[in-house]
């Protein structure tokens, strides 16, 4: 199974691509976390990237098809892997096409997460993650036990840079911009699956369980 994930930011795309991953036995590639990685270590891409995430921008398309084509072209991903938060724009949309077609593979689809823009932002700005293991929580609708210690390994809750307001509203705008047309573009295609973002993390896993079912 290939598949991409689409949505606006705060859809809930990371949580559901690290379930439908483990559901199907697939490779996660999420290159925001991949990008966040970097930038803990401090390494040259980890730098040239935080300057554009800390400001809501996405990091240029060279930087991030390198890093992305290398994950998906490597051994490790001949099982299939998830896509979360790649393609952004229409330029990295045709260039995963034409890297997969000279591999003589096909995406098997595209899941759209879709959900209202105040949802989004109430979402994003209550978001805590932690420090040492990266596992969310919302801190009005699932606040750790202890406040802000994460439950499963005792790191302390931050808040991403990138999920305040003002940066918060930039990304929903850099997502119309560039990303939104995508949905259009993978529509074209027939690959396209809808889902209502909106419910309990099971219930969106159903929703897309059964989309790609049918
Ligand atoms: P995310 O965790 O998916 O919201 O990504 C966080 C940030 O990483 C984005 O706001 C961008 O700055 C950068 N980023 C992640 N994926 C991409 C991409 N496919 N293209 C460009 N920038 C990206």
């Amino acid at each position: 199974m290939r598949l991409v994930l689409l949505g606006p930011p705060g859809a809930g795309k990371g949580t559901q691509a690290h379930r439908l991953a483990e559901k199907y036995g697939v490779l996660l590639v999420s290159t925001g976390d991949l990008f966040r990685e970097h930038s803990r270590r401090d390494t040259h891409l980890g730098r040239q990237a935080r300057a554009y995430m800390d400001r809501g921008e996405l990091v240029p398309d060279e930087i991030v098809l390198s890093m992305v084509l290398a994950r998906i072209g490597a051994p490790g991903a001949a099982g299939g892997f998830m896509l979360d938060g790649f393609p952004r724009t229409l330029n990295q949309a045709e260039a995963l096409e034409e890297s997969l077609e000279e591999w003589g593979l096909e995406l098997t689809a595209a899941l759209d997460l879709e959900l209202d823009e105040e949802i989004v932002v109430k979402r994003l700005t209550a978001r805590r993650v932690c420090s040492s293991c990266g596992r969310p929580y919302n801190v009005e609708l699932s606040p750790p036990a202890e406040t802000g210690v994460c439950g499963s390994c005792g790191g302390e809750l931050v808040q991403r840079e990138d999920d305040r307001e003002d940066v918060v509203r930039r990304r929903l705008e850099v997502y119309e911009r560039e990303t939104a047309s995508l949905v259009e573009f993978y529509e074209q295609r027939g690959l396209l699956r809808r889902i209502d973002g909106d419910g309990t993390e099971d219930e969106v896993t159903e929703r897309a369980e059964a989309a790609l079912r049918g």
